[in-house]
């Protein structure tokens, strides 16, 4: 049996005076591909950045185990090193820094020192897999990338930075057809090449097409409440999440 990577048991989140998660159980084992469905503002995007630990959401009761630590002790910065990542629904624009360098500096804050020489090389590499002009590594990050030019941006730095748990929050939402397969070579390469887990949330099946699914978790009212394997998806996308919700 594989390692669990993260638990996360009765999690309960709220954002000022709404509660958001209301006791909420997930868990991904070692090189596990998860998908997270679920409604418009059933609470998506708020688990992913719970795990992230951005400051706005108040875990009040729950606990999250990641690689056998406590992960709500840790800070944002701490979870980064420790193999933590999500590609955030809208990736911010920083101007003055090169992509290169963003890329380069992260590597080295986890842990992987690199000569630019192989830096370069590695990046080159990786950029092939994107379909995505060397050009790229001296522009500033985000500044000015079209929508499908900053997913491309974040499976960069996600093949780049192999961390041991990727979150993928609507990463081919908005995305032409090219680019969603381009995104999804690039998420299957991070699953060949690292042995990685992920956690993908969508609304589409595209992005999972040439993926391997081991589980997929329904989203609604703050709770899991389906799961299954990827048949679950095709079979929501049919029919809706109306026969799941208000069980
Ligand atoms: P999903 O990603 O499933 O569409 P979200 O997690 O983004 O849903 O949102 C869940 C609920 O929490 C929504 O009602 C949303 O309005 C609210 N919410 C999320 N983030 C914030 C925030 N930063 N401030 C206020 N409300 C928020
Ligand atoms: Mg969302």
């Amino acid at each position: 049996m594989s390692k669990e990577i993260l638990t996360i048991e009765k999690l309960c989140v709220k954002i000022g005076e709404k509660e958001i998660l209301k006791g909420l159980d997930l868990s991904v084992c070692e090189g596990e591909t998860h998908v997270i469905m679920g409604p418009n503002g059933a609470g998506k995007s708020t688990l992913g950045n719970t795990l992230m630990g951005k400051p706005e959401y108040e875990v009040t009761s729950g606990n999250i185990t990641f690689m056998g630590e406590d992960l709500l002790a840790m800070t944002t910065d701490e979870r980064a090193r420790k193999g933590l990542f999500m590609s955030f629904q809208n990736p911010v624009e920083v101007p003055g820094v090169r992509l290169s360098e963003f890329v380069r500096n992260t590597c080295e804050a986890m842990g992987e020192k690199m000569s630019l020489w192989n830096f370069k090389k590695a990046a080159a590499e990786q950029m092939k897999v994107l379909n995505m002009d060397k050009t790229y590594l001296d522009r500033e990050l985000n500044v000015g990338f079209s929508g499908g030019e900053k997913k491309k941006a974040e499976i960069f730095q996600l093949l780049m930075l192999k961390p041991a748990l990727a979150i993928l929050d609507e990463t081919d939402s908005g995305l032409d057809v090219d680019a969603v397969r381009t995104v999804s070579e690039g998420v299957k390469a991070y699953q060949e090449q690292t042995g990685g887990s992920l956690i993908i949330i969508t609304h589409s099946t595209r992005i999972l097409e040439s993926l391997k699914v081991d589980r997929v978790h329904v989203i609604a009212e703050g709770t899991v409440i389906a799961e299954g394997d990827s048949s679950l998806v095709d079979e929501i996308n049919e029919n809706g999440f109306e026969k799941y919700i208000g069980k």
